[in-house]
């Protein structure tokens, strides 16, 4: 089977700052896969590399054809969201209006029906509906940015770090709720995390990311399991 996205020793530089060295992974269709690190490990730049904001050498291949290089605008054509860090919604637009600017490049005529099937994953931002999005909670904001990422209807969504600054309760929630969204909506998603026993318990694969180089992989069961991303990872 060829992977959805496949990674092959990918190094990425700030000017003449390397962040990534060699870094290479894969994910299967319909997969739930987690980047594990610490601070400054390079799961954002891996992020930036795969939608080319970044400087980088290496393969990244998208169901079997080459993405190196593209513009963002193709990279969202094959159907590639990326939800940053630090959410990015338009703030001083409604909800409403965050969503469907997130299907700005489709033509079909099933938007309102997915802006109706958004709102069933997140009641919350149906009730705040006609809100400006600079004015809701840190939560509904990454709600919000989920699901205008998802009003792409892609094939893989990128998510940086879903859980930056939420509390746990809203955390658990939102997590909770991208494990359906990866079952009913079939899309595949590649989260990165610091929450490392949360995305474990979410993911199906795991990668644990040293300075720029995977050093484990497997399933997120047994990554959970192993002692040193206990010791490292999740603190027991
Ligand atoms: P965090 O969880 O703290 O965001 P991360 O694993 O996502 O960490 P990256 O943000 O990818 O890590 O950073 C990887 C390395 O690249 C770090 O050493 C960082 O200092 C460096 N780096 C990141 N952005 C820049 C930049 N704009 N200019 C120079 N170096 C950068």
């Amino acid at each position: 089977m060829t992977p959805l996205l496949n990674v092959k020793d990918l190094r990425a530089y700030y000017g003449q700052v390397q962040a990534l060295h060699g870094l290479s992974f894969s994910l299967n269709e319909g997969s739930l896969t987690t980047l594990l690190g610490a601070n400054g490990a390079g799961k954002t730049t891996t992020l930036r590399a795969i939608c080319n904001m970044v400087r980088s050498t290496g393969a990244i291949e998208f169901d079997g054809k080459p993405l190196n290089n593209k513009s963002t605008e193709s990279i969202v054509r094959f159907g590639i969201a990326h939800v940053p860090q630090g959410r990015g919604t338009f703030t001083t637009m409604t909800v409403e209006e965050n969503l469907q600017l997130g299907a700005i490049t489709r033509t079909d005529k099933a938007i309102s029906s997915d802006i109706e099937r958004m709102y069933g994953y997140f009641p919350k931002l149906k009730e705040r509906h006609t809100q400006q999005a600079g004015t809701l909670s840190g939560g509904e904001q990454q709600m919000l940015a989920v699901a205008r990422a998802l009003m792409l209807r892609p094939r893989l969504m990128l998510l940086d770090e879903p859980s930056f600054g939420l509390a746990p309760l809203v955390v658990r929630d939102l997590f909770q709720i991208l494990g359906r969204i990866n079952r009913d909506e079939k899309v595949s998603i590649l989260v990165v995390e610091q929450n490392a026993q949360l995305a474990l318990e979410l993911a199906d694969q795991a990668y644990v990311i040293e300075t720029g180089r995977i050093v484990m992989s497997g399933a997120a069961k047994d990554i959970a399991q192993d002692e040193n991303v206990r010791k490292s990872y999740l603190g027991y």
